[in-house]
């Protein structure tokens, strides 16, 4: 067996041997080397099942080990052994205090896990495993330890020197070194160490607790970022008070500090009392950022901030347990951008990411249950399903719960594990013991793959008022499970009268519900609910809220579908009625397209957005989603078999006929919505420019000088990043590309010292929907202003590239050969970047017969090649599903 096929499995757990109850790091940042010193209490583990004496710590390749000491004596060879990325020390007496003196080079570690250095500073990312690239240590999550950290380095080149906890020291040191020691008083296992060595700039805030304890704020960055903090300052303020109003949650140490650094794989990372964030994650300013990335910006914020109770104080056991602090967390910074924004449009926003990129996880090689139940590289589980899905998942169990209970099983959880690591089984027994509720069925959620699809027909008998819906569920095989056992989940229905007024709910052989809408409980394959009372053949809204991850087939007929797109109260069904038309109408395109036929839209069709495009009584933020078309991306996973030319031509021959058709209606509504006065992040405000920039959208398929002004126009405004940004990619889009060229040099330019800016000039460029745009991307990896070793820029190149359907799925295969290129180069020094540019290739299964071939040869030759086990475990998943 090779070190690259390793399989790590859930069954094999079992507890440390041993504690380490405190860890001293004396951490030396030095041009060349920088040395770290690490001094552990150790003692056995009375848990432990088969307590062994030999002490097992993990290191990674990159150290070099200088000295061995126990209880301050050396140990000479023969007391351990070293092999690689294990240290070993045998004999270890009962208790003891193990020092080890390494030496590391962060300036050479490419991989950007452990300590590294990004620009000018020294910063780390331990989560999974990457303390063990800092010191040899007992790298697991359920190896909780309070840490105090001592860092020297040259004061004029790192005047800052941060760690995590409270500071307790400072001072200078001779020549021109100085030294900063803080200390963590919460127990908490290596993967939530940090450390920061460099020049950085502050911005100050603070908060009071409910409790009235004062917590300082600060956020460090790059001195020319000084002015991009305001917006994560204050929503970093509105979580705290939020987290405290809603889950009782206040924050426990004196000081909150938040890093910004440009290298960095993840979005951020929520370190105990020290997050660091990619830039491109917390910097804001309405010049440089869109309304959608400040909204990004604000969840990702509160999101970290949540891990303080939901992964930090309460940690995993184990690494297959990332959804127990994943899912949770994510559904909380859900709650929280619901309660802040408008909740109709995030739950739409959050449903259209599931459905389009976890749906297609789930049928992929790559599917796994949100409790994956082995793994060769934990890396590639940070992954839709673990975040998003687990979201869902924890979203149902409050839906089954209702919001007292569930806040009453949060509560119970908190107060039970506080301080532990944990398990997805314990978070479910907390909310089930709170609640009386049977959990036990649910928890297949957290051990089968694969999206369930929902069967539901009805039947109205008009002699006795009677209306019953059958509901058949059932899942498709996955790798891990040919067989599925049905799952429980909430289904949300409503029944509506002829007006759209949703009727009095009498289940038969139950209390009468109370409010217009319940939750039946599904739990077997196949189940019938009957309605008692119901004087007329009513429209059901089903799956109201999409109160589950599922996929839902009901035969609605069009009729049905227009009057719940204009009818429906709940946001989510309304919107999801509307997309249903669109679809169907792509649908009929493709058709027409493959006969070469003229296309037109139904008229229903066309009075049905007329009506949302004039209602000025409507959320102009809702009005948007509501005559936005899927994207591309939806609407393949909405194919048994996806032609991708085919579905890019269907859309825009859709756009182009619903530009036709409502061209008055989109011009009076750009011109209504479009606010050229002082700029402003209301609700109302950046609903307005997300309207008005879709009517853009829409009206620059048409083809005309006119339209194509208005776009340069709101461009040369330079308004905000929202509108300058929509015009430019719609004159990116448009197929003669002379239109955008004069505008992006002028954009890169103008922002050429903003690599956050930047970073969005290149993915407008190579995430464009136009054909034949390799030879342009290929161009830019020769820019100056792209590094290869900077996430975000490979992202933004590289990961837009391969978003842009028509060119990654070129028929030539022109695309799947850059991109296997790109994970080959990048395969050398980032491993977790190149698995996840690797993992859009084995998602061939539906694709037409010859790009299949062309996307399994291009992952037969990747596996030629000497690989990171991260991208080995992708690529052969994915051929031994071919
Ligand atoms: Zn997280």
């Amino acid at each position: 067996m090779t070190q690259n096929s390793q399989v790590t499995y859930l069954k094999d757990y079992q507890v440390p041997d041993f504690i380490i109850e405190t860890t001293d790091l004396d951490i030396r940042v030095g041009d060349e080397y920088t040395s770290v010193v690490a001094r552990l209490k150790v003692r056995r583990n009375p848990a432990s099942s088969e307590p062994s004496s030999e002490l097992i710590l993990q290191g990674g390749k990159g150290i070099k080990l200088q000295d061995v000491m126990m209880d301050g004596l050396i140990l000479d060879e023969s007391n351990y052994d070293l092999n690689g990325s294990e240290l070993a020390i045998h004999q270890c007496p009962e208790a003891f205090e193990l020092t080890t003196e390494c030496l590391i080079q962060p300036q050479l570690n490419a991989s950007l896990e452990g300590l590294y250095k990004s620009g000018g500073m020294y910063c780390t990312q331990c989560e999974a495993e990457g303390f063990r690239n800092i010191t040899y240590y007992l790298d697991r999550p359920d190896a909780l330890s309070v840490f105090t950290t001592r860092i020297s380095a040259p004061k004029a080149s790192y005047p800052i020197l941060l760690a995590n906890g409270n500071p307790v020291d400072q001072g200078d040191l001779e020549n021109g070194e100085h030294y900063a020691v803080w200390h963590d008083p919460f127990p908490k296992p290596a993967y939530l160490f940090a450390m920061v060595a460099g020049d950085l700039v502050r911005q100050d805030d603070q908060f009071t607790t409910q409790s009235g304890r004062k917590v300082d704020l600060q956020i460090f960055v790059e001195a020319h970022n000084s002015h991009k903090c305001d917006h994560a300052l204050a929503s970093l303020k509105r979580s705290m008070l939020w987290d405290e109003q809603n889950y009782g949650r206040e924050y426990d140490l004196d000081l909150f500090m938040i890093v910004a650094v440009d290298d960095f794989n993840m979005g951020a990372m929520e370190n105990k009392g020290l997050n660091i964030f990619n830039s491109d994650c917390v910097l804001a300013d309405p010049a440089t950022s869109s309304d959608a990335m400040f909204e990004r910006i604000e969840g990702i914020v509160a999101h970290e901030y949540f891990h303080n109770w939901s992964g930090n104080r309460v940690t995993c056991r184990d690494w297959f347990q990332l959804s127990l602090k994943e899912g949770f967390t994510v559904y909380r910074d859900a709650q929280y951008t619901a309660d802040t924004y408008s909740a109709a449009v995030k739950r739409i926003d959050d449903v259209t990411v599931l459905r389009t990129h976890q749906f297609a996880e789930d049928a992929s090689p790559m599917a796994h249950p949100i409790r994956p139940a082995s793994y060769i590289e934990i890396n590639n589980f940070y992954s839709v399903t673990v975040y998003e899905k687990g979201a869902e998942v924890v979203g149902m169990i409050h839906t089954l719960l209702g919001d007292d209970l569930f806040r009453k099983g949060s509560d119970l959880y908190f107060d039970r594990h506080d301080g532990q690591a944990v398990t997805t089984d314990d978070f479910v027994a907390a909310m089930s013991d709170a609640s009386g509720i049977n959990l036990d069925q649910f928890k297949y959620w957290y051990s089968q793959a694969g999206t369930p699809t929902l069967a539901v027909t009805d039947h109205y008998n008009a002699i006795n008022n009677e209306y019953s819906l059958t509901v058949v569920q059932s899942t498709p095989a996955t790798a891990e499970c040919e067989v599925k056992l049905p799952f429980h989940l909430p289904l949300r229905v409503a029944l509506l009268d002829t007006k759209g007024k949703e009727l009095p709910l009498q289940l038969q052989g139950s209390e009468p519900v109370l409010g217009n809408n319940c939750v039946l409980n599904i739990t077997q394959a196949q189940q019938t609910f009957i309605f008692e009372g119901i004087a007329e053949q009513p429209t059901p809204s089903l799956l109201r809220g999409f109160s589950a991850p599922v996929k839902l087939d009901y035969a609605y007929t069009e009729e049905q579908l227009l009057f719940l797109a204009s009818k429906d109260q709940d946001g989510f069904c309304r919107w999801e009625a509307c997309q249903r038309l669109l679809i169907e109408a792509t649908e009929r395109a493709m058709g027409f397209m493959s006969q070469a036929s003229h296309y037109q839209l139904k008229d229903s069709l066309v009075t049905m957005l007329r009506t949302s495009l004039v209602d000025e009584t409507l959320d102009p933020a809702m009005v948007a989603k509501l005559v936005q078309l899927p994207s591309e991306a939806y609407l393949a996973e909405t194919q048994t078999i996806v032609d991708v030319d085919l579905i890019h031509t269907a859309r825009e021959a859709i756009r182009l006929a619903i530009a036709t058709a409502l061209e008055s209606e989109l011009l009076y509504c750009y011109q209504r919505c479009h606010d050229t006065g002082v700029f402003s992040q209301t609700g109302k405000a950046i609903g307005q420019r997300a309207l008005k920039n879709i009517c853009l959208y829409y009206l620059n398929a048409l083809d005309q000088a006119l339209y194509q002004t208005m776009a340069q126009d709101q461009y040369a405004l330079q308004a905000n990043m929202t509108d300058v940004g929509a015009a430019l990619h719609i004159l990116i889009g448009h197929k003669n590309s002379e239109l955008a060229a004069p505008l992006l040099a002028d954009f890169y330019q103008r922002w050429q010292g903003d690599a956050q800016v930047v970073c969005q000039w290149f993915a407008m460029q190579c995430g464009a929907s136009r054909p034949g745009l390799l030879g342009q991307v290929k161009a830019l990896l020769d820019h100056n202003a792209f590094d290869i070793r900077n996430p975000n820029k490979v992202r933004s190149v590289v990961g837009s590239f391969i978003r842009s359907a028509i060119n990654f799925h070129a028929v030539d295969g022109s695309g799947y050969a850059f991109v296997g290129d790109m994970i080959l180069k990048l395969d050398g020094f980032n491993p977790m970047i190149a698995a996840g540019l690797a993992k859009p290739l084995g998602r061939f299964k539906r694709k037409t017969k010859d790009r299949q071939q062309l996307m399994v040869s291009q992952l037969q030759r990747l596996n030629q090649a000497e690989l990171s086990k991260d991208v080995f475990e992708v690529v052969s998943k994915a051929l031994s599903a071919s």
